[in-house]
């Protein structure tokens, strides 16, 4: 299995070449250079346990990496998990299922994907010796997600930049009271776009990079965007036998990670009936879904944060299938799309559905859920309970806790939601390194902390 660029003009990399880069140097989004068939293996892997099931998925996308290799790898990425099915199905009633994807140390999806990031920044670092400088900005989730999956990882630091007063206390907190002597968290003046901006400039200093072994955690690489198949395979085999012929996934989408992640599985074979794309008021996504227009505004903040985008990530590796794998002409649309001018697509395909929810429209959804099943839920998961498939069972995606967004969960069920880990947090030391947002300074800052 080699991995291939959304543009076309890279050569064929492993698995660990694809990781290590990230980004393509081309400027595409690496994907696998084909979807191999998974449905004959579904009923083995029904009993298998979640990192089990990871570790045999990845073996199909990775080989260079040994069957046993990934089993330790899979299995302690997954220890930190405080739920022993890692990702829990719950039945809310017959037709409809949540997903709990945030049982990791962060609360959050992301977890996912990073805790076993992490372990491979890890096991690059043995191989080849060299120690690793991993930057990022963050506007809350993958942040903190990525500082967790790398804190106390022998050679490797961690830089995470966050617009200074701009991402929720609780998730500073995890971000800057790890404790870890290789984390540091970095306020900067600004908005995210800003933080964004200065990460990208040093990245484009080409001998920095190389000098200091510089790695990037976005959301584009592939591994993450793999390692969410797996619990879209993993759902699939809880649900009772009856119910798995006509299933939605529902998925609270910002960057489009998550659900491009699900659809690749269904393209594998995973009989998956359609999947629900559920915005905030910043819904490209779901003007899209409906309209076939892609057309960019301005970001309005919301009470589901992680979903405040406009300009989805992912998106460009679901455009390279959509036009019928040409990267010609997912270089022109991107070059388009670059410009400002709205791009129309014919061919969506026709298992994705779309739904939009405002704020107001969240409040009033996590209190009706909680009235109706005793069930909180977060202000990113709510954006999901609506519109639900008549003829289908659903399975909402469950991508944060509600711990971590206590003021609209309060306000909407009269009890603040807690956690330990959140309630531990709050009372250690804040250790942060605010910065200029300028290249210059964190670059300088870096050069002295690596
Ligand atoms: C990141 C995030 C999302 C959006 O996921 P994408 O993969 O970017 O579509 C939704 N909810 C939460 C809680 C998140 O952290």
């Amino acid at each position: 299995m080699n991995y291939i660029s959304t543009r076309g003009q890279t050569s064929p990399h492993t698995f660990t070449q694809a990781v290590e880069a990230g980004l393509a140097p081309d400027g595409g989004l690496f994907l696998p250079d084909h979807l191999p068939s998974i449905a004959d293996k579904l009923s083995s892997w029904s009993v298998l346990s979640y990192p089990a099931l990871a570790s045999e998925f990845f073996q199909i996308f990775a080989p260079e990496i040994s069957a046993d290799e990934w089993t330790a790898l899979t299995a302690e990425a997954y220890s930190r998990f405080d739920s022993p099915d890692v990702a829990p199905l719950r039945k809310l009633d017959d037709k409809t299922f949540v997903l709990e994807l945030w049982h990791g140390p962060t609360l959050a999806f992301k977890d996912f994907a990073l805790q076993l990031l992490g372990l491979l920044y890890k096991r690059q670092v043995k191989q080849s010796g060299k120690t690793l400088a991993v930057l990022g900005a963050t506007s809350g989730d993958t942040g903190s997600a990525a500082i967790h999956g790398c804190m106390g990882q022998e050679g490797i630091q961690i830089f995470i930049l966050y617009p200074h007063g701009r991402v929720a206390p609780l998730q500073e907190r995890q971000m800057a009271c790890t404790g870890a002597s290789n984390v540091y968290a970095i306020p900067v003046p600004g908005f995210f776009d800003d933080a964004q901006r200065v990460v990208k400039e040093c990245f484009a200093d080409s001998g920095f990079v190389s000098r200091h072994h510089l790695s990037a955690v976005n959301s584009i690489n592939i591994a993450r965007v793999l390692a969410q198949c797996v619990y879209y395979i993993w759902a699939w085999l809880r649900l009772p036998e009856s119910a798995r012929s006509k299933v939605e996934f529902v998925v609270p989408t910002g960057n489009f990670g998550n659900v491009l992640a699900g659809w690749l599985a269904q393209q594998m074979g995973l009989p998956i009936d359609s999947f629900r794309v559920a915005t905030n008021q910043n819904d490209i996504l779901h003007r899209f879904f409906s309209t076939g227009e892609y057309r960019q505004e301005e970001v309005h903040p919301s009470h589901a944060p992680s979903m405040d985008i406009q300009a989805a990530s992912n998106f460009e590796r679901y455009l390279y299938y959509m036009l019928r794998e040409q990267p010609d002409r997912v270089r022109e649309v991107m070059a388009q799309m670059k410009s400002g001018t709205p791009i129309h697509l014919p061919h969506v395909s026709s298992s994705f559905r779309s739904s939009r929810m405002t704020d107001a429209q969240i409040e009033r959804c996590i209190a009706e859920v909680w009235r109706q099943h005793g069930y909180v839920i977060d202000p990113h998961t709510a954006c999901g309970f609506t519109d639900m498939r008549p003829d289908a069972t659903s399975v909402v995606l469950s991508t944060a806790s509600p711990a971590k967004f206590p003021d609209v969960v309060t306000q909407a069920t009269g009890n603040e939601p807690t956690h330990p880990t959140l309630d531990a947090l709050k009372a250690l030391p804040l250790v942060t390194h605010p910065l200029e947002a300028t290249a210059a300074a964190v670059k300088e800052f870096i050069a002295s902390h690596s």
